[in-house]
Order: C-alpha cells, then structure tokens, then sequence
C-alpha cells in the first residue's frame, strides 16, 4: 500500500469513530449512498434483501448495525432486536444467520453482562438451529472475544463461531488454538486501524498470512468462511481444495453487501457456498466509513451520488 492510501485509509478510520461526524452523516448519509452497502435501517428492508439473496442461491448473515454503546440499556434493546431477528428468519424459512459485534452488546462497559446477552442470543440459534458469527473489533477486544466463545462451546452452546483477522501478528496462534476446540470461523483481512507492532505491514504479507490461515483451516477440516473479495485469494482457495480432496461443504465463501456482486452470483452459480454479510440499522456510520476506507473509489462514487442528487 503506497504511503498516500495510508495516509487517506487512516484518516477516514479515524473518522469513523467521530461521533459529530456520524451524527451529521446521519442526516443526510442514506441519501448519499450508503444504501449501496447498508440493506435499510430497518430489519424489514434488510430481510427483504435476503429474500432477494435467497432466490439467486446466495445465504445471508444479518447484521444489525451498532457498536461501542454507552450505556447497557442499549446492549438489551440489541439482544432483544437479535432475539427476535431470529425468531422472523424462523419463521420466514430464510437461509440466513446472524453476525454481531461485542461491544455492542457491552464488552467495553460490562463484559459480564456483555457475556450473558450473547449466551442469551446464542441460546436462542441453538434452539432454532441456527448460528451466531461474533465479528471481531480492534485489537483490546480480541482476547475477550475469544474467551467468550471457548466458554460457551464449553457450555454446550456450539452454534457460535467468531472472526480471526490476517493482519494480526497473533492470528496464528488463535486459529491453531480454536480449530483444536473445533470452533467455526471467519477469516478476514482485517478493518480496523491498528498499531504498527501489532501487525504486518504490506499487503502482500497480510494476503500470505490469510493463505496460510487458510491452510491450516481446511486441512483440519473445521468448517471456515474465506470472507474476501480478493480474487486471487478465492481462486488459490478453490485450487487448493481441489488438490488437496477437501469437499466444498468444509467451506464458504463470504462477501459484503453490495461489493463484488457478480463475484458472488457467480461462485453460487458454479455451486460454492456463498454467504452475503447484510448490515442495517440506524447505526450505520462507522460500518460505511470503514468500507470506504478499505477502497478509496468507493468515496468517489458516495461523492458523485451527492453531486447528482
Ligand atoms: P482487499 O485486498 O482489501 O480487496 C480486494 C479487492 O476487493 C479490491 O481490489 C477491491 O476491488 C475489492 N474490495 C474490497 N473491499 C471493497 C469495498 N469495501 N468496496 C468495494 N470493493 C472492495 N473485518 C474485521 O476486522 N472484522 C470482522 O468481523 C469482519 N467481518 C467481515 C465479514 C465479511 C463477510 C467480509 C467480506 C469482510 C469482513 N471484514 C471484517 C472486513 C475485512 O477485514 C476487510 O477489511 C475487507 O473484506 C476488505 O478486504 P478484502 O479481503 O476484500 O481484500
């Protein structure tokens, strides 16, 4: 990555956890074009989005947008919102499962209460036969994220699975750790601004250490989600599977909303599990800055919708 996109990739991080920002973002920003990657705001537009995703052979994973709360009663209201989302895919026989983040439901305020509301939530996937992604923040919660999800697979509450990202130094260690207790994972690239020491520096080592992750996951045989748009990094994927006898089942491809949308149709098309990550809600904000952190043409186009309006 030169020095320039760093540069416009930091500041824009920077930005997405700007609350005056966000609140004047909130104003007018749906218009502006964040309804290219945010489903609605509310979850009877994002399940009807689903809808659409389920038709063409494509499974969803619903994110209700919301993260670093202040105070606890907000954690309540989400869980009861997840409790129910839940209860509507039931219901609708959609092919969907839910993501969400931790502090959302608390982590930063009380991470025993943080704790409790998940395990309700997961309670309730278990019941449904369902499943919860817990997605993985910036570094200071990657350790309680984990615990969280040893402890409940040790409780019984196996329908949880979480993130590990590839530009973590650590990651290796953490996956090897949770595919030894079988726990089912998302492999990413990482989103958040991190500190140096913490990670790799180019991309080309990150994208090394994703293979990696990648290989470790699929020999072991424990059920991973390669959640990219990085086509060179899903075409090494297929190739290695096939090499190596691993049947497409052990695996999933997973893709943001509204990114790379032909590349979704067509791995489902070609018979690959696809899942779409579907995020809505009133909280939007921080989501829609990081994406356009992760592709400044994604600014250009937000900026020429306004320009159009
Ligand atoms: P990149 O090398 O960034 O991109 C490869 C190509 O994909 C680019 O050339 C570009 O053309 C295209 N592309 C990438 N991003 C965009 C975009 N926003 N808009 C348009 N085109 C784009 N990160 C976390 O830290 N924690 C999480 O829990 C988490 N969950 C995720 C769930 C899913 C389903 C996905 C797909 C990503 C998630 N991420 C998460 C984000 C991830 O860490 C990366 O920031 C993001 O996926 C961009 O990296 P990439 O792998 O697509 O590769």
């Amino acid at each position: 990555m030169d020095i320039g996109t760093r540069l416009f990739r930091s500041a824009l991080l920077a930005l997405a956890g700007n609350r005056v920002v966000g609140k004047m973002a909130h104003r007018y920003g749906m218009k502006l074009g964040a309804s290219r990657f945010v489903a609605g705001e509310t979850a009877d537009e994002a399940l009807l989005q689903i809808r659409r995703l389920n038709a063409k052979g494509i499974s969803a994973t619903l994110d209700l947008l919301g993260e670093s709360i202040r105070d606890l009663a907000e954690a309540d209201r989400f869980k009861r919102e997840y409790i129910t989302l839940l209860e509507r895919i039931h219901h609708d026989a959609l092919d969907s499962n839910v993501s969400l983040k931790p502090t959302q439901m608390g982590l930063a305020l009380d991470p025993a209460a943080c704790y409790a509301h998940i395990r309700d939530i997961v309670e309730k996937a278990q019941q449904l036969t369902n499943f919860v992604r817990i997605d993985m923040e910036n570094s200071p919660y990657t350790d309680d994220t984990i615990a969280m999800v040893h402890r409940l697979h040790a409780e019984g509450l196996t329908r949880v699975g979480t993130v590990i990202q590839a530009y973590l130094y650590r990651s290796r260690l953490d996956v090897r750790q949770l595919t030894k207790a079988k726990v089912n994972l998302r492999l990413v690239k990482g989103a958040y601004r991190e500190l140096g020491h913490l990670t790799y520096r180019s991309m080309d080592d990150v994208n090394a250490n994703m293979k990696r992750l990648i290989r470790v996951r699929l020999d072991a045989g424990v059920y991973t989600a390669v959640a990219t748009h990085d086509e060179q990094i899903i075409a090494w994927t297929k190739t290695y599977a096939r090499r190596n006898g691993i049947p497409a089942s052990r695996y999933e491809f997973q893709m943001l909303y509204g990114v790379r949308v032909p590349l979704q149709e067509q791995l489902a098309r070609e018979g690959y599990k696809v899942r779409c990550y579907v995020p809505y809600g009133r909280m939007w904000y921080p989501y829609f800055v990081r994406r356009m952190a992760e592709r400044p043409a994604n600014l250009w186009f937000v900026l020429k919708n306004w320009r159009d309006r």
